[in-house]
């Protein structure tokens, strides 16, 4: 088993805290600390979809689900299936960080990627999670070794992101069984999955989930969707014609259906960030063999500072989703501390709901810029079907859709913050109160800092206090009533976001130097330039939520308490962003992984 950071002697951070406690870099997970076993499991996966998967792109393009279905074999065959699940049921049970290490490299091909997930993520896992001993026995290991591939049911053309609002119904029977009826629609892996997670309406009433196989009489695909991009993968809607359901099939309780599905998505949520980040290092890396080798004005695009500029800031971006996705990672595994039952490993992850959606918005919109500006790299070569950029750009619009779309998501991260401040979890109103009286007073002497990066620790205090700030006059302006401030939510988000993001990006770049790691300075730079400009965007934000919630002298005297807290003095990032960029121009790769 791969070793996790469960040894680490420092107390974990629990899901949300860190917006209100200091993180010590010793302690936070980082790619740098991945272990020979975590990195031979990684190679295993590249190998697999370079050799494998990406020369018959093509083909799976062409829909054929037989070679889809032979990759699966083929993933199966790798373990590649098993990470989160028990030797008994034909798992390996390794920890998240390789979990998370498996998903980011399955993202080389989008299109399998979906397919890679819908079976591992959104199969494998509620089986292993809500399902029963014999449910557990008799399809978990065909799960795992690819025979069997899976699929999950829970949209309906009228409830997507409304779930709960499903059509699809089930009716009780005298022995026990049930008989389902509805339409599931833009199933991934729906045109040959052999299993489905299906969720439908006991009685009309009870949202539950059910193990529903192709081979019950009722069950059919509908066509597959026309889609703008993951066309090697199967989308298409479920028909369900009076399916007689063993009562055995039934999955978790009549009723709970929403924990299964919440919780499934929400790890997948996770795992999706995992995705977008591998996505993105495959693009830097294109961006950069592309800058290098074309040339206009009789020198490589790549000497042009427009140029350095995108790909410093494409590697930046990629920097701190990494650095947040290995340092959630670790603090999950940290958690659970190789319990790997699936009641620890349901409480665990709803613990870190909060980050699971950090990961999957600033995941997927990272990827979505850094993909833009590998079409815009390759010019007019970025917009034809010769070059992998415009299938990737096409790829990964549905990230920012699927899983819970960056909406729902937005609103998910302050909403569950704030239920969190009610139950005296985070304390938000206490923080920001004493906040109050830290601007109202005179200003505080700042110790002396001489560590690495202690002016951008220094940005991240204060990026914590704009937040909390301007959090904690949302829930008293509003109260309960928040959840309907959608616009304020919206900001509050993207501060909580960037919070994340860039002490994530920080507390990695301290620990590169903290190891005397020899490009210890690369990292550096990448956290700076984050900070930078996640200063810019968290001033804007603050600045437009408590327009919303205040005008007059009482917004004056807020926008005052914010130039107070927010005293960030930008830097000169293009000289970072052309160190970035040059190294990874010389290296064609993006330089951290
Ligand atoms: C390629 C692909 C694969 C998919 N795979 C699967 C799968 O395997 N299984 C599965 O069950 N589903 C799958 N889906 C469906 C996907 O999960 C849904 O499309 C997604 O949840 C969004 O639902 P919707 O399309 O109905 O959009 P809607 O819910 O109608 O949303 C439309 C817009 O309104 C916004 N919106 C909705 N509600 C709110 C609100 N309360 N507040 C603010 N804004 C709101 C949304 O953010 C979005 O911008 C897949 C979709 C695609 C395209």
């Amino acid at each position: 088993m791969a070793s996790s950071p469960a040894s680490s002697p420092a107390p974990v951070l629990r899901g949300g805290a860190w917006l209100l406690e200091p993180s010590d870099p010793a302690s936070v997970f980082t790619p740098e600390r991945l272990t020979e076993e975590h990195r031979l499991i990684g190679r295993t996966a590249v190998e697999f979809v370079d050799n494998e998967v990406l020369p018959q792109l093509d083909r799976l393009e062409q829909k054929d689900w037989t070679l889809a279905r032979d990759l699966v074999r083929r993933c199966g065959e790798l373990g590649l299936f098993g990470v989160d699940v028990p030797e008994a049921y034909g798992g390996v049970e390794l920890d998240k960080v390789t979990s998370l290490l498996v998903s980011e490299k399955m993202a080389r091909s989008a299109s399998f990627g979906a397919t890679f997930g819908g079976q591992a993520n959104l199969t494998v896992l509620p089986v292993f999670l809500f399902g029963t001993e014999a449910q557990k026995q008799k399809y978990l290991p065909k799960l795992l070794s690819g025979e069997m591939v899976g699929a999950y049911a829970l949209s309906e053309s009228g409830s997507g992101s409304d779930a709960l609002g499903a059509k699809a119904r089930a009716t009780r029977q005298s022995d026990g069984s049930f008989v389902l009826s509805g339409e599931k629609m833009w199933i991934t892996n729906g045109g040959f999955a052999d299993l489905f997670v299906v969720f439908a309406k006991v009685d009309g009433e009870q949202f539950t989930a059910f193990l529903v196989e192709r081979a019950f009489p009722g069950v059919s695909s509908g066509k597959e969707e026309h889609k703008m991009g993951l066309h090697g993968s199967s989308t298409t809607p479920i028909l369900l014609q009076d399916v007689k359901v063993p009562a055995g099939n039934l999955l978790g309780e009549i009723g709970k259906g929403h924990k299964v599905a919440f919780n499934v998505l929400n790890f997948g949520r996770f795992k999706l960030g995992g995705m977008c980040s591998g996505g993105a290092q495959v693009a830097i890396a294109e961006a950069a063999r592309y800058a290098a080798e074309r040339k206009q004005f009789g020198q490589p695009i790549a000497a042009f500072g427009a140029i350095r500029h995108k790909i410093g800031e494409m590697v930046a971006r990629a920097y701190a989703v990494e650095s947040l996705m290995y340092r959630t990672a670790g603090l999950i595994d940290a958690r659970i501390g190789g319990d790997h039952t699936p009641a620890t490993a349901l409480a665990v992850l709803e613990e870190y709901a909060i980050e699971a959606s950090i990961a999957k918005v600033a995941g997927s919109e990272m990827l979505d810029y850094v993909l833009d500006e590998n079409v815009q790299i390759h010019g007019g070569n970025g917009f034809v079907k010769d070059y992998p950029a415009e299938r990737h750009f096409r790829d990964a619009r549905v990230n920012r859709i699927f899983e819970g779309t960056n909406e729902i998501n937005r609103l998910l991260i302050p909403g569950m913050f704030a239920r969190r401040a009610v139950k005296g979890d985070v304390p938000i109103i206490a923080a920001a109160k004493a906040l109050q009286d830290e601007i109202l007073g005179p200003p505080a002497l700042a110790a002396p800092d001489e560590t690495a990066l202690a002016d951008e620790r220094r940005a991240v205090d204060a990026f914590k206090k704009t937040a909390l700030m301007v959090f904690g006059l949302a829930m008293q302006t509003y109260g309960a009533k928040l959840a309907d401030e959608q616009e304020v939510l919206m900001h509050l988000a993207d501060m909580l976001i960037d919070v994340y993001s860039a002490e994530s990006a920080v507390l990695r770049a301290r620990a590169a130097a903290d190891a005397r790691a020899s490009n210890a300075s690369l990292h550096a730079d990448a956290a700076r330039v984050f900070v930078n400009d996640a200063a810019m965007r968290i001033d804007a934000s603050a600045k437009q939520a408590l327009a919303v919630m205040a005008g007059g002298d009482a917004l004056r005297t807020m926008l005052a308490a914010l130039r107070r807290l927010l005293k960030v003095t930008p830097i000169n990032t293009a000289a970072l962003r052309r160190r970035l960029a040059d190294e990874t121009v010389s290296r064609r790769a993006y330089i951290f992984s």
